[in-house]
Protein backbone atom coordinates (compact mmCIF):
# COMPACT_ATOMS: atom_id res chain seq x y z
CA UNK A 1 0.00 0.00 0.00
CA UNK A 2 0.77 3.30 -0.32
CA UNK A 3 1.91 5.76 2.85
CA UNK A 4 3.82 8.53 3.06
CA UNK A 5 6.11 8.02 5.87
CA UNK A 6 8.57 10.31 8.20
CA UNK A 7 11.81 8.62 8.23
CA UNK A 8 13.80 11.22 10.68
CA UNK A 9 12.15 14.21 12.10
CA UNK A 10 13.30 17.54 10.75
CA UNK A 11 15.43 19.62 13.13
CA UNK A 12 13.90 23.09 14.21
CA UNK A 13 10.76 24.71 12.33
CA UNK A 14 13.13 27.65 11.33
CA UNK A 15 12.22 28.51 7.87
CA UNK A 16 14.62 27.38 4.82
CA UNK A 17 16.84 29.07 2.41
CA UNK A 18 14.47 30.83 -0.79
CA UNK A 19 13.14 28.07 -3.52
CA UNK A 20 13.70 24.83 -1.12
CA UNK A 21 10.98 23.12 0.16
CA UNK A 22 11.02 20.71 2.83
CA UNK A 23 9.84 17.00 2.37
CA UNK A 24 9.89 15.09 5.97
CA UNK A 25 7.67 12.69 4.60
CA UNK A 26 8.46 10.12 1.40
CA UNK A 27 5.82 8.44 -0.24
CA UNK A 28 6.50 4.70 0.23
CA UNK A 29 5.08 1.28 -0.96
CA UNK A 30 5.19 -0.63 2.46
CA UNK A 31 3.06 -3.90 3.68
CA UNK A 32 -0.44 -3.85 4.60
CA UNK A 33 -1.02 -3.98 7.90
CA UNK A 34 -2.97 -7.27 9.48
CA UNK A 35 -5.28 -6.75 11.92
CA UNK A 36 -4.40 -8.21 14.85
CA UNK A 37 -5.98 -9.00 18.32
CA UNK A 38 -8.70 -6.57 18.99
CA UNK A 39 -7.86 -4.86 16.25
CA UNK A 40 -10.04 -3.05 12.72
CA UNK A 41 -8.53 -3.40 9.60
CA UNK A 42 -9.40 0.00 8.08
CA UNK A 43 -9.62 1.05 4.71
CA UNK A 44 -8.60 5.15 5.16
CA UNK A 45 -11.04 7.30 3.03
CA UNK A 46 -9.40 10.84 4.46
CA UNK A 47 -6.91 12.03 7.04
CA UNK A 48 -7.07 15.56 8.40
CA UNK A 49 -3.73 17.09 9.24
CA UNK A 50 -3.01 18.40 12.62
CA UNK A 51 -0.88 20.96 14.55
CA UNK A 52 0.44 17.94 16.48
CA UNK A 53 1.57 16.45 13.08
CA UNK A 54 3.65 19.46 12.63
CA UNK A 55 5.18 19.06 15.71
CA UNK A 56 6.43 15.43 15.49
CA UNK A 57 7.93 15.64 11.81
CA UNK A 58 9.62 19.18 13.51
CA UNK A 59 11.38 16.99 16.17
CA UNK A 60 9.34 19.16 18.77
CA UNK A 61 7.31 16.32 20.48
CA UNK A 62 10.29 13.28 21.54
CA UNK A 63 10.86 9.78 20.68
CA UNK A 64 8.31 9.13 17.76
CA UNK A 65 8.18 5.69 16.23
CA UNK A 66 10.51 5.77 13.54
CA UNK A 67 9.75 4.43 10.43
CA UNK A 68 6.20 6.41 11.33
CA UNK A 69 3.14 6.86 9.26
CA UNK A 70 2.03 10.41 10.82
CA UNK A 71 -1.95 10.89 11.01
CA UNK A 72 -4.33 10.82 13.68
CA UNK A 73 -7.46 12.01 12.55
CA UNK A 74 -8.70 8.95 10.57
CA UNK A 75 -12.18 8.39 8.82
CA UNK A 76 -11.80 4.96 7.13
CA UNK A 77 -13.92 1.62 6.39
CA UNK A 78 -13.96 -1.33 8.34
CA UNK A 79 -12.56 -4.09 5.94
CA UNK A 80 -11.44 -6.85 8.50
CA UNK A 81 -12.48 -7.72 12.24
CA UNK A 82 -9.83 -9.05 14.16
CA UNK A 83 -10.30 -12.11 16.63
CA UNK A 84 -12.04 -10.67 19.87
CA UNK A 85 -12.63 -7.49 19.02
CA UNK A 86 -16.51 -8.05 19.59
CA UNK A 87 -15.95 -9.44 23.16
CA UNK A 88 -13.96 -6.66 24.14
CA UNK A 89 -16.56 -4.08 23.13
CA UNK A 90 -19.65 -6.11 24.19
CA UNK A 91 -20.33 -3.45 27.25
CA UNK A 92 -20.20 -0.59 24.94
CA UNK A 93 -23.42 0.37 22.74
CA UNK A 94 -21.25 0.73 19.82
CA UNK A 95 -20.52 -2.35 17.77
CA UNK A 96 -18.23 -2.73 14.40
CA UNK A 97 -19.11 -4.60 11.03
CA UNK A 98 -17.54 -4.88 7.95
CA UNK A 99 -18.03 -1.70 6.17
CA UNK A 100 -18.81 0.01 8.88
CA UNK A 101 -17.47 3.73 8.91
CA UNK A 102 -14.97 4.91 11.57
CA UNK A 103 -12.86 7.41 13.00
CA UNK A 104 -9.60 6.54 14.57
CA UNK A 105 -8.66 9.44 16.93
CA UNK A 106 -5.35 10.12 18.66
CA UNK A 107 -5.78 8.02 21.57
CA UNK A 108 -4.77 4.62 20.18
CA UNK A 109 -4.27 2.40 22.97
CA UNK A 110 -4.19 2.64 27.30
CA UNK A 111 -3.37 -0.24 29.76
CA UNK A 112 -6.45 -0.28 31.52
CA UNK A 113 -5.19 -1.02 34.46
CA UNK A 114 -2.83 2.23 35.96
CA UNK A 115 -4.24 4.60 38.24
CA UNK A 116 -5.26 6.85 36.16
CA UNK A 117 -7.09 4.66 33.24
CA UNK A 118 -9.18 3.22 36.60
CA UNK A 119 -9.95 6.82 37.88
CA UNK A 120 -11.87 7.94 34.24
CA UNK A 121 -8.21 9.62 33.49
CA UNK A 122 -7.14 7.43 30.16
CA UNK A 123 -5.65 10.19 28.75
CA UNK A 124 -3.01 10.53 31.26
CA UNK A 125 -2.59 6.89 31.52
CA UNK A 126 1.06 6.00 31.78
CA UNK A 127 1.54 3.72 28.78
CA UNK A 128 -0.83 5.02 26.35
CA UNK A 129 -0.18 4.66 22.89
CA UNK A 130 -1.05 7.54 20.04
CA UNK A 131 -2.20 6.99 16.91
CA UNK A 132 0.80 8.76 14.03
CA UNK A 133 2.92 9.08 17.35
CA UNK A 134 3.70 5.91 18.66
CA UNK A 135 1.52 3.98 16.57
CA UNK A 136 1.22 3.91 12.63
CA UNK A 137 -1.36 6.48 11.55
CA UNK A 138 -3.49 7.60 8.19
CA UNK A 139 -1.23 9.17 6.04
CA UNK A 140 -2.03 5.76 3.95
CA UNK A 141 -3.83 3.97 1.98
CA UNK A 142 -4.61 1.42 5.27
CA UNK A 143 -4.21 0.92 8.66
CA UNK A 144 -5.61 -1.16 11.59
CA UNK A 145 -6.40 0.19 15.06
CA UNK A 146 -8.24 -0.79 18.31
CA UNK A 147 -11.40 -1.74 17.86
CA UNK A 148 -11.90 -0.52 21.70
CA UNK A 149 -10.56 3.43 20.89
CA UNK A 150 -12.42 3.97 17.59
CA UNK A 151 -15.64 5.77 16.61
CA UNK A 152 -18.93 5.69 14.95
CA UNK A 153 -18.89 8.91 13.01
CA UNK A 154 -22.47 11.10 12.47
CA UNK A 155 -23.88 10.62 9.40
CA UNK A 156 -24.51 13.98 8.75
CA UNK A 157 -21.18 14.36 7.95
CA UNK A 158 -19.64 12.72 4.57
CA UNK A 159 -15.72 11.57 5.12
CA UNK A 160 -14.14 14.96 4.36
CA UNK A 161 -16.16 17.40 7.05
CA UNK A 162 -15.94 14.84 8.99
CA UNK A 163 -12.01 14.42 9.95
CA UNK A 164 -10.88 17.68 11.36
CA UNK A 165 -13.85 17.00 14.35
CA UNK A 166 -11.63 13.90 15.38
CA UNK A 167 -8.93 15.91 16.81
CA UNK A 168 -9.22 19.53 16.39
CA UNK A 169 -13.18 18.92 17.64
CA UNK A 170 -12.79 16.46 20.33
CA UNK A 171 -9.49 17.91 21.76
CA UNK A 172 -10.86 21.20 21.59
CA UNK A 173 -13.87 20.42 23.17
CA UNK A 174 -11.76 18.35 26.20
CA UNK A 175 -10.40 21.91 26.48
CA UNK A 176 -14.28 23.53 26.57
CA UNK A 177 -15.26 21.49 29.23
CA UNK A 178 -12.62 22.85 31.59
CA UNK A 179 -14.19 25.85 31.57
CA UNK A 180 -17.19 25.20 33.41
CA UNK A 181 -19.61 27.04 32.62
CA UNK A 182 -18.01 30.27 31.88
CA UNK A 183 -19.94 33.07 30.50
CA UNK A 184 -17.72 35.10 29.09
CA UNK A 185 -15.09 32.62 27.01
CA UNK A 186 -11.91 34.15 25.49
CA UNK A 187 -10.12 32.44 22.57
CA UNK A 188 -6.58 32.52 21.95
CA UNK A 189 -5.54 31.33 18.04
CA UNK A 190 -8.70 31.18 16.56
CA UNK A 191 -7.51 28.33 14.32
CA UNK A 192 -9.14 24.98 13.60
CA UNK A 193 -9.72 23.86 17.01
CA UNK A 194 -11.46 27.66 17.80
CA UNK A 195 -13.50 27.33 14.49
CA UNK A 196 -15.46 24.66 16.01
CA UNK A 197 -15.13 25.26 19.59
CA UNK A 198 -16.51 28.61 19.25
CA UNK A 199 -19.22 27.18 17.46
CA UNK A 200 -20.48 24.71 20.37
CA UNK A 201 -19.84 27.87 22.87
CA UNK A 202 -22.08 29.97 21.10
CA UNK A 203 -24.94 27.13 20.44
CA UNK A 204 -24.85 27.22 24.43
CA UNK A 205 -25.37 30.78 24.33
CA UNK A 206 -21.40 31.81 25.80
CA UNK A 207 -20.16 34.84 24.89
CA UNK A 208 -16.95 34.19 22.72
CA UNK A 209 -13.99 36.87 22.64
CA UNK A 210 -11.83 35.90 19.70
CA UNK A 211 -7.93 36.59 19.86
CA UNK A 212 -5.90 36.74 17.10
CA UNK A 213 -2.17 37.48 16.11
CA UNK A 214 -2.21 41.12 16.15
CA UNK A 215 -3.56 42.92 12.70
CA UNK A 216 -4.83 39.62 11.57
CA UNK A 217 -8.23 41.20 10.54
CA UNK A 218 -9.25 38.91 8.37
CA UNK A 219 -9.06 36.42 11.19
CA UNK A 220 -10.94 38.83 13.62
CA UNK A 221 -13.55 39.14 10.85
CA UNK A 222 -14.16 35.68 10.48
CA UNK A 223 -14.37 35.41 14.17
CA UNK A 224 -17.19 38.18 14.07
CA UNK A 225 -19.17 36.20 11.25
CA UNK A 226 -18.97 33.02 13.23
CA UNK A 227 -21.03 34.74 16.40
CA UNK A 228 -17.53 36.20 18.36
CA UNK A 229 -19.17 39.49 20.19
CA UNK A 230 -15.58 41.18 20.04
CA UNK A 231 -12.56 39.80 18.01
CA UNK A 232 -8.91 41.79 18.64
CA UNK A 233 -5.34 41.07 18.80
CA UNK A 234 -4.03 38.95 21.64
CA UNK A 235 -2.16 42.21 22.93
CA UNK A 236 -5.56 43.67 23.08
CA UNK A 237 -7.41 43.82 26.56
CA UNK A 238 -11.45 42.40 26.38
CA UNK A 239 -14.27 45.08 26.46
CA UNK A 240 -15.02 43.00 29.96
CA UNK A 241 -12.87 40.44 32.11
CA UNK A 242 -12.99 36.54 30.94
CA UNK A 243 -14.87 33.87 33.01
CA UNK A 244 -12.32 31.46 30.88
CA UNK A 245 -9.56 31.41 27.96
CA UNK A 246 -8.56 28.78 26.18
CA UNK A 247 -5.49 29.08 24.40
CA UNK A 248 -5.00 27.20 21.07
CA UNK A 249 -1.81 28.86 19.83
CA UNK A 250 1.17 27.10 20.68
CA UNK A 251 2.59 30.64 22.08
CA UNK A 252 3.94 30.42 25.73
CA UNK A 253 3.87 34.40 25.92
CA UNK A 254 0.16 34.28 25.92
CA UNK A 255 0.02 32.49 29.20
CA UNK A 256 0.23 35.75 30.99
CA UNK A 257 -1.77 37.95 28.71
CA UNK A 258 -4.76 35.49 29.04
CA UNK A 259 -4.32 35.36 32.68
CA UNK A 260 -4.43 39.21 33.04
CA UNK A 261 -7.78 39.05 30.97
CA UNK A 262 -9.32 37.26 33.53
CA UNK A 263 -11.86 37.94 36.34
CA UNK A 264 -11.20 36.70 39.84
CA UNK A 265 -11.87 32.75 39.68
CA UNK A 266 -11.20 32.59 35.89
CA UNK A 267 -9.35 29.60 34.46
CA UNK A 268 -6.59 29.54 31.65
CA UNK A 269 -6.77 26.34 29.88
CA UNK A 270 -3.30 25.67 27.50
CA UNK A 271 -5.25 23.29 24.57
CA UNK A 272 -2.12 22.57 22.75
CA UNK A 273 0.17 19.18 23.18
CA UNK A 274 3.32 21.93 22.60
CA UNK A 275 3.80 25.40 23.55
CA UNK A 276 6.91 27.76 23.84
CA UNK A 277 7.73 28.77 27.28
CA UNK A 278 5.83 30.66 29.32
CA UNK A 279 7.67 34.06 30.60
CA UNK A 280 7.33 35.28 34.59
CA UNK A 281 4.31 37.44 35.52
CA UNK A 282 3.71 38.68 38.77
CA UNK A 283 1.52 37.16 41.65
CA UNK A 284 -1.08 39.44 41.85
CA UNK A 285 -2.01 38.20 38.21
CA UNK A 286 -2.64 34.56 39.42
CA UNK A 287 -4.43 36.14 42.99
CA UNK A 288 -7.97 35.94 43.37
CA UNK A 289 -8.22 32.22 43.01
CA UNK A 290 -7.24 31.84 38.70
CA UNK A 291 -5.69 28.90 37.69
CA UNK A 292 -3.93 27.93 35.08
CA UNK A 293 -3.91 24.26 33.18
CA UNK A 294 -2.81 22.56 30.10
CA UNK A 295 -5.17 19.79 28.69
CA UNK A 296 -3.49 16.19 28.09
CA UNK A 297 -4.93 14.20 25.19
CA UNK A 298 -8.66 13.14 25.57
CA UNK A 299 -10.97 10.18 26.64
CA UNK A 300 -13.06 7.86 24.77
CA UNK A 301 -16.41 9.67 26.83
CA UNK A 302 -15.06 12.82 25.73
CA UNK A 303 -14.94 11.75 21.53
CA UNK A 304 -18.47 10.11 22.32
CA UNK A 305 -19.86 13.30 23.77
CA UNK A 306 -18.39 15.73 21.25
CA UNK A 307 -19.70 13.75 18.13
CA UNK A 308 -23.03 13.54 19.66
CA UNK A 309 -23.18 17.91 20.55
CA UNK A 310 -21.46 18.84 16.68
CA UNK A 311 -24.78 17.67 14.67
CA UNK A 312 -26.85 19.13 16.75
CA UNK A 313 -25.00 22.91 16.59
CA UNK A 314 -24.90 21.66 13.67
CA UNK A 315 -21.31 22.51 13.38
CA UNK A 316 -19.37 23.39 10.17
CA UNK A 317 -16.12 22.38 9.48
CA UNK A 318 -14.15 24.27 6.84
CA UNK A 319 -11.47 21.88 4.97
CA UNK A 320 -9.11 22.08 2.14
CA UNK A 321 -8.18 18.49 -0.21
CA UNK A 322 -4.82 17.36 -0.65
CA UNK A 323 -4.19 14.10 -2.42
CA UNK A 324 -2.17 11.59 0.28
CA UNK A 325 1.61 12.09 -1.88
CA UNK A 326 0.81 15.84 -1.26
CA UNK A 327 0.91 15.54 2.33
CA UNK A 328 4.49 17.99 2.75
CA UNK A 329 2.49 20.54 0.36
CA UNK A 330 -0.21 20.82 3.03
CA UNK A 331 2.17 20.47 6.09
CA UNK A 332 4.39 23.45 4.66
CA UNK A 333 0.78 24.87 3.88
CA UNK A 334 -0.49 24.76 7.42
CA UNK A 335 2.94 25.61 8.66
CA UNK A 336 3.33 28.67 7.19
CA UNK A 337 -0.48 30.05 7.54
CA UNK A 338 -1.52 29.66 4.41
CA UNK A 339 -4.37 27.39 4.27
CA UNK A 340 -7.41 29.04 6.21
CA UNK A 341 -8.83 25.61 6.94
CA UNK A 342 -8.40 22.85 7.74
CA UNK A 343 -6.02 20.49 5.11
CA UNK A 344 -7.53 16.84 4.79
CA UNK A 345 -5.97 14.24 2.56
CA UNK A 346 -8.23 12.31 0.52
CA UNK A 347 -6.66 8.94 0.12
CA UNK A 348 -9.37 6.98 -0.72
CA UNK A 349 -11.60 9.24 -3.13
CA UNK A 350 -14.06 6.79 -4.23
CA UNK A 351 -15.14 5.29 -1.26
ZN1 LIG B 1 -3.41 3.40 32.06
ZN1 LIG C 1 -4.30 16.43 16.72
Amino acid sequence: MRAMVLEKPCSGSGSLPEGRQRRPLQLRDVPKPKSGKGQLLVRIATCAVCRTDLHIVDGELPDPKLPLIPGHQIVGYVEEIGAGVQSKIENRKSKFEIGDRIGIPWLGWTDGECVFCRSNRENLCDRAKFTGYNIDGGYAEFTVADARFCFHLPDEYNDVDVAPLLCAGMLGYRSYGKTGDARRLGIYGFGNAAHLIAQVAIYQSRKVFAFTRPGDKAGQESARSLGAVWAGGSDEMPPEKLDAAIIFAPVGALVPLALRALAKGGIVVCGGIHMSDISSFPYADLWGERAICSVANLTRRDGEEFLEIAPRVPMRTKTQTFPLEDANIALEKFRSGQINATAVLVINPDL
